[in-house]
């Protein structure tokens, strides 16, 4: 039996994924296997347990998935997709002693609260989102590409060859094109507290389409260090 998280096979073991439910006692979730060093790491707390500890097994995981230097950076990220502040992961993180072995204390230290910038394909005006003309039919082109069948990499190439701007780096990466392919604010969605809910800003994809990439990122990625979870939406 192999850890699902790291894969070691050293003592792996269950752990039982619990949640306090309104009356204080606590509500059996599941069971994951853990080896002996994630077990002893594992947060209780569900939302640091399910999406971020269990999400990615070292630091360099992290800084991979969201195409960042900075664990700080990576950090700011998550909290966005979260819909968590970073006054709140703070203190989630605080209350746990090692950070998960994510975070240093002085990645803690540096955090910088999120700049105002819009997410790729949108401006803001007048306090809302409004999509970019120019950034929003890149958006399309990228979901457009993947759905026809090209990978990550042709995405980032072509989007490299084509001169398009990013808009912090200089180039275009293959883990830059699937962290805008797996932002369901482009369907209209946002995440709040952890819970994906529709949102009132102008989606630029269809649901269905943004749903379709999500299945296709989750099956034509086998390697278990780029594993994706599920985004489900709530379109009923
Ligand atoms: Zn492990």
């Amino acid at each position: 039996m192999k850890c699902e998280r790291c894969w070691s096979e050293d003592g792996v073991g269950d752990l039982i994924v619990a949640e306090s439910n309104k009356s204080g006692r606590n509500a059996e979730l599941g069971k994951i296997h853990l080896c002996h060093s994630c077990r002893a790491a594992a947060p209780r707390e569900p939302l640091l347990l399910q999406k971020l500890f269990l999400k990615f097994a070292s630091k360099k995981e992290l800084l991979q998935h969201y195409g960042v230097n900075a664990a700080s950076d990576a950090l700011v990220r998550w909290c966005t997709e979260m819909g968590i502040t970073l006054k709140e992961a703070e203190t989630l993180l605080s209350q746990e002693s090692v950070r998960l072995g994510l975070f240093a204390a002085s990645d803690m230290s540096s955090l910088q609260p999120p700049t105002r910038q819009p997410p790729y394909g949108y401006r803001i005006q007048e306090g809302s989102l409004i999509p970019s003309p120019s950034e929003s039919s890149v958006v399309l082109s990228v979901f457009d590409k993947y759905l026809e069948g090209e990978t990550l990499e042709d995405i980032a190439q072509w989007l490299n060859r084509s001169r398009v701007p990013t808009r912090k780096d200089k180039t275009w990466h293959r883990s830059t094109v699937r962290y805008l392919l797996r932002n369901p604010l482009y369907a209209g969605y946002q995440r709040r507290n952890g819970v994906l809910r529709k949102s009132s800003h102008p989606a630029l994809l269809e649901p269905s389409l943004f749903e379709k990439t999500q299945a296709m990122l989750a099956e034509r990625c086998r390697r278990p260090d780029q594993k994706v979870s599920a985004i489900s939406l709530d379109t009923g």
